[in-house]
């Protein structure tokens, strides 16, 4: 296929989905960084011919620098334009498309090529059905998903000067916690609804902890009742996972839950309802009490490493 294909991104996180279709659809693609220099050093194994890197200055935000990254992209005249679904690289995307009179596509998850065209595979409503479009000219692809790139060197880097428009970051306050990427998890523990009280999370990162896996849960936990921060749950509205154990405690496996997790590799669902949805999406699945398997489970993990 001969279209040029960009990727433009402002970080590493969820660079590695957007390459992978790029080189599916013509082969390793320019990446456009608008981006620190540690970003740089970061993405610097990608699977890219090389990198055009816009110096992003810590205190420069991104949306002062999107006229640049598009121009940067613009300049490249390509076919297709890849960005990761995150919140600056969707500023970025934005901003290609507009320098390149592209549409704008949402949910991107495969890319083929018809006569000669790219046929763009999206997903709809949080994984209920997909639909293909058809391109005729430059199109800008958000693409759903994806995991960090591993570290790495060696692709060439240009760099071209930044001219970032007057907007400057002139103070930062961290959240009250740390900010977790379950994207790259590979193993994943969820809680639900299934859990009585916060004060119950013990159990389930005890759990976690035995395993080596990353705590989770369904958006009631995070956006509600509050016992976990919103950036740990999982689905429509939360984030994507594809580890290759998720392990899901008292959720019922509503589809807005699912289609964040369905990437995963082998699932295990404990939930007290045998008629639960989640069941019919599990390898294995144990009728009973997360107040019983939970810790039995810690116990068991526990003796397997003693
Ligand atoms: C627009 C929109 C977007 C949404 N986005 C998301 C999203 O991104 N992510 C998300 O998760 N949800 C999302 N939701 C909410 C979603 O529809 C469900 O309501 C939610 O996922 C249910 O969470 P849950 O499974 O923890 O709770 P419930 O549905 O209440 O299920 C709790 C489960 O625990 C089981 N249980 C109870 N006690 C025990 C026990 N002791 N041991 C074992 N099992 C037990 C029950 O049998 C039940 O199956 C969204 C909803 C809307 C409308």
């Amino acid at each position: 296929m001969s279209h040029t294909v960009v990727v433009v991104a402002a970080d590493h996180a969820q660079l590695a989905h957007a390459c992978e279709l790029a080189v599916s659809a013509g082969g390793p693609p320019v990446i456009v960084l608008a981006g620190t220099r540690d970003t740089l050093a970061e993405i610097g194994g990608a699977p890219a011919e090389r990198i055009v890197f816009v110096e992003r200055a810590s205190d420069v935000p991104v949306e002062a620098l999107a006229g640049d990254g598009a121009a940067a992209v613009a300049d490249l005249h390509p076919a297709l334009v890849l960005a990761p679904d995150r919140s600056a690289d969707r500023i970025l995307l934005g901003a290609c498309a507009a320098a390149l009179d592209a549409p704008m596509i949402t949910g991107v998850d495969t890319i083929a090529v018809a006569d000669g065209h790219p046929v763009i595979t999206r997903v709809l409503c949080g994984g209920i059905a997909t639909e293909d479009l058809t391109g005729d000219g430059a199109l800008a692809l958000l693409v759903d998903g994806g995991a960090a790139l591993p570290p790495g060197e060696g692709v060439p880097v240009q760099e071209v000067p930044a001219n970032p428009l007057g907007l400057t970051l002139s103070s930062e306050s961290p959240a009250p916690h740390d900010h977790v990427e379950l994207g790259s998890a590979a193993k994943v523990v969820a809680i639900g609804r299934g859990l009585r009280s916060g004060a119950d999370m013990a159990l389930v990162e005890d759990l976690a902890g035995a395993l080596g896996a990353e705590v989770a849960c369904s958006r009631p936990l995070a956006e509600g009742l509050d016992w976990l921060p919103r950036d740990r749950y999982i689905g429509v509205s939360g984030q994507d996972v594809t580890p290759g154990l998720y392990l899901a405690l008292g959720i019922s496996g509503q589809l807005q839950h699912t289609c964040g997790m369905r990437g995963s590799g082998t699932v295990v669902v404990v939930n007290t309802d045998e008629s639960a949805p989640f069941f019919a999406e599990c390898d294995y699945g144990i009728v009973g009490d997360l107040y019983a398997v939970v810790p039995a489970l810690t116990r068991a993990l526990a003796g397997a490493t003693t």
